[in-house]
């Protein structure tokens, strides 16, 4: 039916992949840890873990000591000396690893604290809101962050119209020409990204059809990446886009292609460009229809520590698509060949999307990386010292002296039994050991959403578009489905009652997309489109005021399935408050919330129009 909605919550099932990698600056922060660690030695900031076997990024050490000061690893190895006063660990029958790096993440909401909690201190992102991406890199430059992992990302991705990326509900720009490569990789660096992820895929490998950039963009942007000394890092299914990819000199493929058997020549040409490989098995599997993370909510290693909300995705599996060539035995021979051919693997999840959670799945890529033929050694490897050396991440990755001490404790031996890296005994970011949580299970929410009790989403009073809970506010528009309307958001001075400041969404509606709208959209869940259960309100209210013309407030939930339910709203000169009850939204009971779109109608004039204190009651 109504195409554009199928794609708007295509987010839910055909979410996606994406790719990044790059450099932070090496240099130590605390240039003086190894100086005063002498002196902080009986100070109770020294955890010493005795006689443990250490994973160091390479390989196993039996019997080590490994002490830490300061947040930072002081010594290393079977006979460093435990200083008086240190908190001893004790280390027997136990391994010590690196934090772990997930190298294929889409972070949103409190991703890298859920990614923590089950020992990823780290996590690369391959495509997110840059705003929040910037929010989060301000706060770890700040000083360490000891709740959350920490994030790399590749901000908004690069593809064209309607491509894929565009589907979220988030309106972000696209590319259509090599002569607009530079420009708009010079954009993306200035919000931010820290490396280039790019799109080259036309859905066939799925049985899906999307637009995509043509190989003389993907080339040219490619081009533009390497000229500011960034990764320039590429999602594609098939072997053919694959080669495009490495012929136009990618660094790196941000998926595994799965379209056929793996050809020996294109094993060979990306072994011979030294270019990487972040698989995501998880998602190959769930791509044709497996929920590759099934088995997660039954470990009973895993299990306590996952909410609700992750339980039900890992046990979710992308829609297949009659016409789908995507086989995860072609995934699995692919990384086999790969591997054996020295390319560098890295292990990344692709979470949150369907079959996976951030943090726990990282435990399951590592099994399914042993399962194509890696080692133990070989995939812990690919969880920590590799994506650190290729993402220039000089200061984690491995354990050794001066490094940051994010670290990962485990019962037993992952060197020989991969699954062991479940059974945590501790985690460590920065030297400061996490807390971690069993979270509630009394609502399919879990203990994940937190939903501002009073049912307050925005003010605008602190001059952002930040939200009280969920992800904030995205202009949104028909352009990811190939239209070009424009909507522009800012927060602007003068709300409504009085106060400081409002939402102002000024834009364009132009017919010619099959659905036109723009506008401003609202996620209250952790990722766009997420539901999220608000049903101890009844009604949405919010104040609004423009140019006289009539707008739309459309809900998206889980029980309308693809089509969002509208009701209308005037925006006149003066400020006026709406108070528009749940089930006048086709009986909405509150449950099942994925966005709220204010939208203006298809019209030939630019609209504005401001909104202000957005609450539920
Ligand atoms: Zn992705």
């Amino acid at each position: 039916m109504n195409y554009r909605y199928i794609a708007l919550t295509g987010v839910i099932g055909a979410a996606l992949w994406i790719a990044g990698a790059l450099a932070e600056r090496g240099a130590f922060r605390d240039e003086t840890a190894t100086e005063t660690s002498a002196a902080s030695a009986v100070a109770p900031n020294v955890t010493a873990f005795v006689g443990v076997r250490v994973f160091d990024g390479a390989r196993a050490i039996p019997g080590a000591n490994v002490i830490v000061a300061d947040g930072r690893i002081a010594a290393m190895g079977p006979d460093a000396e435990v200083p008086k006063g240190a908190r001893r660990v004790d280390g027997a029958g136990r391994t010590l690893l690196p934090g772990l790096i997930d190298a294929h993440t889409h972070v949103f909401g409190d991703a890298l604290e859920r990614a923590l909690q089950f020992g990823v201190t780290t996590e690369l992102d391959m495509f997110t809101d840059h705003r929040f991406a910037t929010a989060m890199r301000r706060e770890q430059e700040a000083g360490d962050v000891p709740t959350r992992a920490d994030l790399r990302s590749a901000g908004t991705l690069v593809t064209a119209p309607g491509g894929h990326g565009t589907e979220y509900g988030v309106s972000i720009p696209t590319i259509t020409s090599p002569e607009q490569a530079q420009a708009f990789v010079d954009a993306r660096l200035a919000e931010g990204s820290d490396y280039i992820k790019i799109v080259y895929d036309d859905g066939s490998v799925y049985g899906l059809q999307w637009p995509t950039i043509d190989r003389e963009t993907l080339a040219a942007v490619v081009e533009a990446a390497h000229a500011r000394d960034r990764l320039a890092l590429v999602h594609m299914g098939s072997q053919r886009a694959a080669r495009d990819a490495i012929e136009a000199g990618a660094d790196g493929l941000v998926h595994v292609f799965a379209d056929s058997a793996p050809e020996p020549e294109l094993v060979e040409l990306i072994a011979k460009r030294r270019a990487f490989v972040i698989p995501t098995l998880s998602v190959n599997q769930s791509v044709t229809g497996v929920a590759s993370g099934a088995t997660l909510p039954e470990d009973a290693h895993v299990a306590p520590y996952l909410t609700a909300t992750e339980i039900e995705n890992l046990k979710r599996a992308f829609p297949t698509h009659r016409g789908s060539k995507a086989r995860a035995a072609h995934a699995f021979d692919a990384v086999r060949r790969l591997n054996a051919a020295g390319v560098a693997i890295l292990a990344g999840t692709d979470a949150p999307n369907p079959g996976t959670a951030h943090g726990a799945s990282v435990h399951r890529e590592l099994e399914l990386l042993v399962e194509a033929g890696l080692t133990p050694i070989q995939a812990l490897a690919a969880a920590t010292a590799v994506p650190a050396r290729i993402f220039a991440l000089a200061d984690r990755g491995r354990i050794a002296p001066g490094l940051r001490a994010d670290l990962l404790l485990v019962d037993s031996d992952p060197t020989s039994n991969i699954a062991a890296t479940r059974a945590i005994v501790g985690i460590w970011k920065g030297g400061v050991e996490v807390t971690r949580q069993k979270p509630s299970r009394a609502t399919t929410d879990g203990g994940r959403r937190r939903v501002d009790a009073r049912g307050r989403v925005s003010d605008f009073d602190d001059g952002t578009t930040r939200a009280r809970f969920g992800l904030g506010w995205s202009a949104s528009t028909d352009q990811m489905m190939g239209g070009t309307s424009t909507a522009e958001m800012k927060v602007v001075r003068g709300g409504a009652r009085g106060t400081a400041h409002a939402l102002e969404v000024i834009g364009t509606v132009r017919d010619g997309a099959q659905f036109p709208w723009a506008g401003a959209i609202f996620f209250p869940g952790g990722r766009p489109m997420e539901g999220v259960n608000l049903s101890a309100f009844t009604e949405l209210r919010f104040w609004a005021r423009g140019d006289g013309g009539t707008y739309l407030v459309m809900v998206f939930a889980e029980r309308f399935g693809m089509v969002p339910v509208e009701v209308p709203f005037e925006a006149g000169v003066d400020w006026r408050e709406h108070v528009i009850p749940f089930s006048t939204f086709q009986g909405l009971d509150g449950r099942g919330v994925r966005g709220i779109l204010f939208s203006a109608r298809p019209g030939p004039d630019r609209f504005a129009f401001q909104i202000d204190d957005v609450q539920f009651r």
